[in-house]
């Protein structure tokens, strides 16, 4: 529903939040799953430089940054950076590092400025796998003074999205994904701290629910947002810069440097945008295969929860409580188990997607 904070009518609101944090790391736990990518030839694959030099690495995909735990401490890279921090040690390398086909690619003459001779490495040998999906925040839209959208018969949206986010919670948990609930009872929470709430979590997605209002009784259906594209005034305004503060929190990362904030906004946004519309498309179209209600699609905001989470973020909306018969449906909790089925198969398609 439309919500006070966001344009009236039909734009029904967005708020998302965000998330992708993929947490490579160079972990025996995670599943191993071989890598694609064929080293091009003035290239080569991280993985396997700290693979035959024992070397424990892992890739943070929301912050790109890249951490090696050398014997001398920590190097850390961002991806798109031919600067390699060790300490306050700066090396430069030939070309910038990159992402190529999930792996991460580094020139050739890494291994010898970077790595040098080291022969005894630390304990950890395992391959380290991108993993896209193991945790995700659930935003169950509005709580407590702020009711949402209320049906003709007075159904208010904040019950309809808390018992789904609980549905999806629970149903995220059996396949073994971190659930993080920005409110999981009749509260209040205000749009900010739902985005820090999410930025603090280091979690891969943000999934905001919300139930749908419109002027016109007959509206009906469901629809997801994913991000609009954001201009760089936008890329850059306060409330992202201070969750990417909090996400940054105990990356140990300097973050003092003009130059690399403006690559990790950058770098944030080309990563968040078109990973927030696969997870869209996904979502929609599972919840109306399931529940047979109308595919409106996906669409495309920049509400405030969009926009200023920084991790892939959509907004759901599962129907509309101004039209009776979805009003109705939503009002028992078959209907709402489907919704609930729907939009944790499409996070599940998207975590097992290229
Ligand atoms: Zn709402």
């Amino acid at each position: 529903m439309i919500n006070s904070l966001h344009s009236r009518n039909k734009r029904s609101h967005l708020v998302l939040k965000l998330s992708i944090f993929l947490f490579l790391g160079g972990c025996a736990s995670l599943p191993t799953e071989p890598f694609r990518v064929a080293p091009v030839k003035k290239e080569l694959l991280l993985k396997d430089i700290c693979r035959d030099n024992n070397i424990y690495w892992q890739w943070d995909s929301i912050s790109q940054v890249v951490t090696l735990n050398l014997p001398e401490g920590d190097a850390k890279v961002l991806v798109g950076s031919h600067i390699v921090l060790v300490g306050d040690r700066k090396i430069f390398l030939d070309e910038p590092i990159r992402i190529s086909k999930s792996a991460v690619v580094v020139p050739l003459d890494f291994e010898r400025k970077v790595i040098g001779d080291v022969s005894i490495r630390s304990k950890y040998i395992e391959q380290c796998v991108l993993k896209k999906l193991r945790s995700v925040v659930l935003d169950a839209g509005h709580g407590g003074k702020d009711s949402g959208a209320i049906g003709r018969s007075g159904l208010y949206e904040k019950r309809v999205v808390l018992d789904i986010s609980k549905r999806v919670k629970k149903i995220l948990e059996r396949h073994k994904i971190n659930v993080v609930m920005t409110r999981d009872t009749d509260d209040f929470e205000t749009l900010k701290n739902r985005t820090e709430i999410a930025c603090a979590a280091k979690v891969d997605i943000f999934v905001s629910i919300h139930a749908n209002s419109s002027l016109s009784r007959s509206a009906s259906g469901v629809e997801v947002y994913s991000l609009q594209e954001l201009d760089r005034a936008a890329r850059n305004e306060d409330q992202r810069k201070i969750n990417a503060k909090i996400m940054y929190k105990g990356l140990s990362m300097e973050q003092n440097s003009s130059d690399l904030n403006a690559i990790v906004s950058d770098m944030l946004y080309v990563k968040k945008k078109p990973e927030s519309d696969i997870l869209a498309e996904k979502v929609v179209e599972r919840i109306s295969n399931l529940t047979k209600a109308k595919n409106r699609g996906k669409k495309e905001s920049k509400f405030f929860v969009v926009r200023n989470t920084l991790m892939p973020a959509i907004l759901v909306e599962v129907g509309f409580l101004s039209n009776q018969k979805e009003e109705r449906l939503l009002n028992t909790s078959a209907y709402r188990q489907k919704i609930a089925v729907g939009i944790s198969r499409g996070i599940l398609d998207y975590g097992s997607s290229e």
